[in-house]
């Protein structure tokens, strides 16, 4: 049986604030780090609203140059290259940025199955609609929506915007753990954590 591994990119594999962080600067006059970031909405709400926020995102997959979250990406991608397993990049973005996103998957040597990229705000289905049995995310909102897949597992990555994210053992049928890295993930799927 195949199990299909789904990985979100911003604040997963790629360190957007710190992408974003030189245009918010330039064009806002404002100095964001990862850690001040203690609110999903933290940045879109300095900036007057999502739209901003999306317009520079847009600027920084681009013309910047977004770092990867953490080290060892591509090798820790490597150790899910086992044919039980299907790994899904699947991200909600804005359709300017595609095509650099591919781009930069690529360039830092990221192996992948499948690509998806999803609506935002316009798309009703959530990403456990789509074919994944054990997603990787950041959102706090998706620690809710595993409510509703108790059958899916999620890896909540730890962020500072993410804290406020109570993973309830009632609510949540035990499809939900907190994470510090990718690798980590890797690691309790490697074990079989997920089933
Ligand atoms: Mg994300």
């Amino acid at each position: 049986m195949i199990t299909n591994i789904g990985i979100d990119i911003d604040g997963v594999m790629a360190h957007l604030i710190a992408g974003i962080a030189p245009f918010v600067q330039a064009e806002y006059g404002i100095t964001v780090a990862n850690e001040d970031c203690v609110k999903w909405n933290y940045i879109a709400d300095r900036l007057g609203g999502v739209g901003a926020m999306l317009r520079v995102m847009d600027e920084a997959w681009a013309e910047g140059d977004i770092p990867m979250m953490e080290e060892g990406l591509p090798g820790t991608l490597k150790r899910l290259s086992h044919k039980k397993f299907h790994k899904t990049i699947i991200s909600a973005r804005t359709y300017p940025s595609h095509p650099h996103v591919v781009y930069w998957l690529q360039d830092h040597g990221l192996e992948y199955d499948s690509l998806v990229f999803i609506g935002l705000s316009n798309n009703p289905l959530s990403k456990f609609d789509y074919p994944i049995d054990v997603l990787i995310d950041d959102r706090p909102s998706m620690v809710e929506e595993a409510r509703g897949y108790p059958q899916k597992f999620l890896y909540l990555y730890d962020q500072p915007w993410n804290q406020d994210a109570v993973i309830d053992p009632v609510c949540n049928p035990n499809n939900v753990q907190r994470v510090s890295s990718l690798s980590e993930a890797v690691d309790r799927i490697l074990v079989g954590v997920y089933a």
